[in-house]
């Protein structure tokens, strides 16, 4: 039985070798044509003997949230990779954890990951961990010449589809010209930030204890100890702006909603309730996404979705929402969760719960490929965010990829290698965060300061 199978793969390579020969030469393909075909096989593949040598950063200032710190990783065998830090973290995130992967074969993402990832938390913590991760699979990508896609298991769709991040306005006229200026750029699906901030100069819209505001942002009281609750009139003025944006995009068309502003749970839920009629696809982050069970309230007395996730680090944290369904949908951020495979990782799990994923995102476009990597593996996604659709030289960062980057709403997915982008050094360079140089030496980082590794003893 082994024999046969054995003389039948020796059959079967003697006839694919034979139809490759007929194929290459035989169809009258050029020597020289041949000869460059050669010359284009990836010299990097010493996988076994590949080492990370270097781990250097620069930091870009774009407008919106910014800083936006970039890594690159060097190896051994000249191939780099490259990852973002989160957007607004600061880059020694990712420069702490030099020390812990200089010598390390990069190829193995996830032993890496697992090593490094006591290092990440919730929010901005993860930015470093997930930085890396990101450069790991942009190396491994290069050494075997496949986009990240594939190595997570394949495409499930070959462009990804972007929501519109779109910036406030003082009136619901207004507001309603730049949503729908958003569809007329092409988009597909647009957010809007709706919050208390359209109440101020209204009397009778907020029941708010005095002096609040201070308190609210300056000791970080969650949503529902700042006393801000929702009058009739105040709601009443939220749906005046989501009318406006729904007569100028139209019903049909996904619109989602974000920063409502500070409010106790009882205002909430009366809030998406009157949303209802603007059959909106979520109310985002309405409270903290640790208050599991007030999350489920507010989820179960309204028919208008929720969703959260985007300062989430630990997958067991979306489980818990997840398997409780105490949101709607669920909405990491690649940069907070881990990376492109834990958030990939994420979205499997989700599915199945029958949870959707969509992804939160405002980066440089390193970040966005990784985003649009894992989007384009993951079966449960719905779409990514982008932050920067007023920036006319975000997309100009980058070479490599095809313009514009974003093509009527969506990214097409690239077939190159890796994340499929490398930097554009003098762009990035005109865009450089105050004091900052371009990936310089960081010798500082080499050693490690302390032996704190072990997570049990
Ligand atoms: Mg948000």
């Amino acid at each position: 039985m082994f024999y046969n199978r054995l003389t039948n793969r020796r059959e079967m390579m003697k006839s694919t070798m034979a139809l490759f020969a007929a194929g290459l030469l035989g169809k009258g393909v050029p020597a020289a044509e041949a000869q460059s075909s050669i010359q284009n096989v990836n010299k990097h593949s010493s996988p076994s003997t590949l080492k990370i040598t270097d781990l250097r950063y620069t930091v870009v200032k774009k407008p919106g949230p910014s800083p936006c710190p970039i890594i690159r990783i060097d190896t051994n065998q000249g191939v780099y990779g490259l990852g973002e830090v989160r957007d607004v973290a600061n880059y020694q995130y990712a420069m702490v954890l030099k020390s812990r992967i200089i010598g390390e074969n990069p190829l193995n993402v996830d032993y890496l990951f697992e090593k490094i990832a006591q290092f990440g938390g919730v929010a901005r913590q993860a930015g470093g961990v997930a930085a890396i991760e990101m450069a790991l699979w942009d190396i491994a990508g290069k050494v075997y010449g496949a986009p990240v896609y594939q190595m997570l298991g394949g495409k499930w769709r070959d462009k990804i589809r972007i929501y519109a991040d779109t910036p406030e306005a003082d009136t619901p006229q207004a507001f309603a010209a730049k949503a729908k200026g958003r569809k007329e750029m092409g988009l597909t699906w647009i957010k809007v930030d709706i919050g208390t901030d359209v109440l101020k100069g209204r009397p009778g819209t907020l029941v708010e204890p005095a002096d609040q505001h201070s308190n609210e942002y300056d000791k970080r009281l969650p949503h529902m100890f700042t006393g801000n609750e929702l009058t009739d009139k105040g709601i009443d003025v939220y749906c005046e702006y989501m009318s406006a944006i729904r007569e100028a995009i139209g019903y049909d068309m996904p619109l989602s909603t974000d920063h409502l502003g500070h409010l106790g749970v009882n205002s909430i839920i009366r809030l998406g309730r009157a949303y209802e009629k603007f059959n909106l696809e979520w109310m985002e982050d309405v409270i903290p996404w640790w208050y599991t069970d007030l999350l489920k309230q507010i989820t179960d007395s309204t028919t208008t979705p929720t969703i959260t996730g985007e300062d989430i680090y630990e997958i067991a944290d979306f489980e818990k929402l997840c398997s409780t369904h105490a949101v709607d949908k669920i909405h990491p951020d690649l940069a907070t969760s881990g990376g492109i495979l834990r958030t990939h990782k994420i979205g499997d799990m989700a599915y199945r719960y029958g949870v959707p994923m969509a992804m939160h995102f405002a980066g440089t476009p390193i970040s966005c490929m990784a985003n649009v990597h894992c989007a384009a593996a993951t079966r449960n996604f719905l779409a990514l965010e982008n932050h920067a659709l007023d920036v006319p030289w975000w997309q100009d960062l980058v070479n490599e990829i095809d313009k514009p980057i974003i093509k009527n709403g969506y990214i097409p997915v690239p077939d190159t290698p890796g994340l499929g982008v490398t930097l554009n050094d003098d762009v990035v360079k005109q865009h450089l965060a105050p004091g900052v140089g371009y990936f310089e030496p960081t010798p500082m980082w080499d050693e490690k300061q302390s032996f704190d590794d072990q997570t049990f003893s």
